[in-house]
């Protein structure tokens, strides 16, 4: 079974699944009041490698990931734009939906809104307040979290430091700087809702404990986000869980970020500036596989040069997809398994792709030798590792139709006359009508996906 890190214990250890052959995990989701960044392409990358390796060894995986869309950012975009605050969330979450669908990722089982758990969330802080743990004060109503057992298991740290380290808040009424508000109370013309304290909004970490009990169920298997996200917001989430008496996530995995080079840098390398720029520019798969050569735990750099690396790579891989589409016969068991311990070991994902490559390099070497026979079961356990881990091979066996010519016939002339938007606009529209669109000496050249 699957070893994963756990920062809850610090450890790497076995996934002990609540019920055997399902796994229950809540990703954090997005805030949506701006266009998606690079990080939250690694975020639901890892998250997707994480799901369909899963489910490719016969695990029946239930994702769950939010949208939030009641936020102060949302308001002051709002605000700012003399618009309505469901507007903003909307047109962003429609952003964020495109920018997964092109970075090909698997939709969550279920994406709740923050907005359809009003009422339950409204339940659960009048809970909290029945017994004794929750207090209002001017803004909002507060969890008192020097009354909820083992406070601070995710923040790694001792409380005291934690609490002389909290900003200055401008609530003066906390009872400790480490309280957190489960309410807040609306302002004149903020999006508010009824409750037994006044017209006011959640906070953020009742939003999601809510949502992740009600569609997981107690003692859910794993909860996730960005390593950001360990304190205060997952610390404070199972806080609420804890003070109710309520099991919550058996398992906390955290990710690490992308990192951004220096602004000098990112000028000269042509770096990429939001996760629509660099879908714009790059194929998907090697955003892929440049998250796969990375550890989740570890930093990683997102560059062109990065980037052109990992297409290199691929090109690699379509080629010899192309080459042994023919070859039929049984995948090679022993490197499947060396596979499945790679991606069993706190998801090794770059041990994962080091035999992935190895293993095509010698089926290449005994192809040319003639041994086609081994060559088949390499190419045939090629395929599977590729399936395990959502990348897909362009094994070029598609026929191309006349409207789709017609397309790559209108990227090419625009690319001849360096009429860039339109050699953009022509390949968005190839790739949302899924084609793998490449740029050779010859010209444009597409493939299924
Ligand atoms: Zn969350």
């Amino acid at each position: 079974m699957l070893r994963l890190h756990d920062t809850a214990t610090g450890k790497v250890r076995e996934l002990a699944l609540r019920e055997p052959g399902k796994v229950s995990m809540y990703v954090c989701g997005p805030t949506v009041y701006d266009n998606p960044h690079i990080g939250h392409g690694r975020q639901t990358l890892v998250y997707d490698v994480l799901r369909k390796y899963l489910e490719w060894t016969g695990i029946e995986v239930r994702h769950v990931s939010n949208i939030t869309d009641v936020d102060d950012n949302i308001i002051q975009r709002a605000e700012r734009e003399g618009r309505a605050e469901a507007d903003v969330a909307a047109e962003f979450e429609a952003v964020w939906w495109d920018a997964m669908d092109r970075l090909g990722v698997s939709r969550p089982t279920h994406a709740p809104h923050a907005t359809e758990y009003v009422a339950d969330m409204v339940a659960m802080v009048e809970e909290l307040a029945a017994r004794g743990l929750a207090y209002e004060a001017a803004d909002g109503i507060y969890l008192e979290v020097d009354k909820v057992d083992g406070y601070g298991l995710l923040a790694l740290q001792p409380l005291d430091s934690l609490r002389s380290g909290a900003r200055v808040e401008a609530v003066l009424d906390k009872r400790s700087p480490l309280d957190f508000v489960l309410w807040k109370k609306a302002k004149p013309g903020e999006p508010a809702w009824d409750s037994p304290w006044g017209p006011g909004r959640p906070g953020w970490h009742t939003e999601c404990v809510v949502m992740s009990l009600d569609l997981l169920g107690e003692g859910f298997d794993i909860h996730s986000g960005g390593m950001d996200l360990r304190f205060p917001h997952h610390e404070n989430e199972r806080a609420q869980a804890v003070a109710l008496g309520k099991e919550f996530a058996r398992h906390w995995m955290h990710h690490a970020f992308v990192e951004v080079a220096g602004e000098k840098m990112s000028k000269s390398l042509g770096n990429f500036t939001t996760l629509l720029d660099l879908l714009d520019r790059v194929d998907r798969r090697a955003y892929r596989l440049l998250v796969l050569q990375s550890h989740y735990r570890s930093p990683m750099e997102v560059t062109e040069d990065t980037a052109g690396r990992a297409a290199t790579s691929l090109a690699r891989l379509d080629e010899f997809a192309r080459r042994t589409a023919s070859l039929g016969g049984e995948a090679d068991e022993t490197l499947l398994a060396q596979f499945r311990d790679a991606m069993e070991d706190d998801l090794d994902t770059p041990r994962a792709t080091a035999l992935l490559f190895t293993a095509v390099r010698d089926a290449n070497t005994v192809l040319d030798g003639g041994d086609g026979a081994r060559a088949a079961s390499l190419a045939a356990a090629v395929r599977s590792m590729c399936r395990a881990l959502g990348l897909e091979l362009a094994s070029g066996t598609d026929e191309v139709d006349p409207d789709t010519q017609a397309l790559v016939d209108r990227r090419d002339t625009a690319r001849q006359s360096k009429d860039w938007a339109a050699a953009d606009a022509a390949r968005d529209r190839l790739v949302a009508q899924g084609w793998l669109v490449e740029d050779t000496p010859a010209g444009t050249r597409v493939r299924r996906a």
